[in-house]
């Protein structure tokens, strides 16, 4: 089986199919995707040449409302990466229950790479040459992976230029005072942590002495870490792309880790007592450091890749000890590691469920900028508690019903959904 994520989508969607008998003209509609729009962005870098960016934007499927899924400026994004992710967007979109189809966009680029300007001219370009196939009731964009609330409000700003009237709405993840939602940077590792306790409760399972490994340290990460933590559980080890830190009773000051992130641009050395962050108080607080691929095999409760696909995989899904899995990035699992930590009687709580708190609030921020109306933070965080619920209520239930893995019963509520509104 290959790690491609494309095919695994299509793996997991045979599988999830089998069990709902659908017509075949049903589950064809889901094998491709309705619009695969591929483009060259021209940015003049600010040595005075121009370098012609790869762009990509994938509808995957729009039956239960407009194309809805973020934007990744990475190095390795290709077509087959977007497309994956477009797919998982549209199930996701069912499973949590949010009027919106599935799409995906990226860029091939290594972001850190560019000045300030050069990436500003990179996303304008972008949104120029996708202008005609975005739009608030057509396909909604949000940020990924190295895409930030700044990012999406020059393609706000972009593309309400281009149709010549202010159009908030055509993406999600704007700052606040831009026309954003309060509460979506929170939003996903909010919904992650929501995710993890309701199905424990589910389980008749508690959440007190659990602790957890998180690899990925940005927006997602951030806020689980803080977010676990908030709800009982110890913060045993943390990791971005270049290393990280483990100090196994647990990381104390998650705050300080914040800043001392943001001021350094990296997590390792972040060894926080008070305002110190510093490799001296290793030993003090009894930490080490520790690599990305190392975190997910800590002898830890829960471990949480939330970086990018592919982290588990045959070569080390034998390797993990946590007996829960919280796949908050998307795709962190091939389908052969997936067989593995099943046949282990491992607790996967799928990408689709997990993550899904994004586009909860997204979809809320659509609706404030689509209605002109404005929610309290309260307001939102306890809809989206209420819709992690229910998603997660309905996704355990149908594991029961068809004795299934919850990655297995995600498919499933999100295809009956879907074949319902056909
Ligand atoms: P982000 O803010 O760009 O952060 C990504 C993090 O992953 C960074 O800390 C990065 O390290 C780290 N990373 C990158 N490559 C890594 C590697 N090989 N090993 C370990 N860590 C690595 O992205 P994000 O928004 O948090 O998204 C993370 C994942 O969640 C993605 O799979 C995304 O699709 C998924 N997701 C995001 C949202 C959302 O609302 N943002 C919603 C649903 C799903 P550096 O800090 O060193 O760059």
């Amino acid at each position: 089986m290959s790690d491609d994520p494309w095919v695994r989508a299509l793996e997991q969607l045979r599988i999830a199919s089998s069990r709902l008998s659908l017509p075949v003209e049903v589950l064809d509609r889901f094998k491709k995707p309705d619009n695969v729009i591929e483009v060259s962005v021209p940015v003049v870098m600010d040595d005075g040449t121009t370098h012609v960016f790869e762009g990509y934007r994938v509808q995957h499927n729009n039956i239960r409302g407009p194309y809805k899924g973020g934007l990744r400026f990475h190095p390795k994004v290709d077509m087959s990466e977007v497309k994956a992710l477009a797919f998982w967007m549209t199930m996701k979109n069912a499973v949590i229950d949010v009027p919106f189809g599935g799409a995906k966009g990226g860029i091939t680029v290594d972001p850190k790479k560019l000045s300030e300007g050069e990436l500003e001219r990179l996303t304008r370009s972008f949104t120029r040459e996708i202008a005609g196939s975005i739009g608030p009731k057509v396909d909604v964009p949000a940020p990924d992976v190295n895409t930030s609330p700044k990012i999406m409000d020059w393609i706000r700003s972009e593309y309400s230029a281009i149709v010549g009237k202010d159009t908030p709405a055509v993406v999600t993840g704007k700052p606040v005072e831009r026309g954003g939602s309060e509460g979506r940077t929170e939003a996903t590792g909010l919904g992650g942590s929501y995710a993890l306790f309701a199905i424990l409760e589910e389980l008749g399972r508690g959440r007190q002495g659990l602790s957890v490994a998180i690899q990925g340290y940005g927006n997602v990460g951030q806020y689980l870490a803080e977010f676990l933590k908030e709800g009982g559980v110890t913060v045993v080890a943390l990791s971005d792309s270049k290393g990280g830190l483990s100090i196994p009773t647990g990381i104390d000051d998650l705050k300080a880790v914040r800043e001392c992130k943001e001021r350094s641009g990296k997590l390792a050395g972040c060894y926080c007592v008070g305002s110190v962050c510093d490799l001296s108080n290793m030993e003090k607080l009894g930490g080490q450091d520790i690599s990305p691929e190392d975190v997910l095999e800590l002898p830890v409760d829960i471990i949480a890749p939330s970086a990018l696909e592919n982290a588990i995989t045959v070569d080390n899904a034998d390797l993990i000890k946590a007996s829960i899995v919280l796949e908050m990035a998307n795709g962190p699992t091939t389908r052969e590691a997936d067989d593995i930590l099943n046949t282990k009687r491992k607790l996967v709580i799928p990408d689709i469920l997990a993550n899904s708190g994004g586009v909860a609030v997204s979809y809320f921020e659509w609706y404030q900028n689509m209605h002109d109306e404005r929610w309290a933070k309260e307001d939102v965080l306890a809809k989206l508690k209420e819709k992690m619920n229910a998603a997660a209520k309905a996704v355990y239930q149908a594991s029961r019903e068809y004795d299934v893995s919850l990655r297995e019963a995600a498919y499933i509520v999100a295809l009956k959904r879907l074949s319902d509104t056909i």
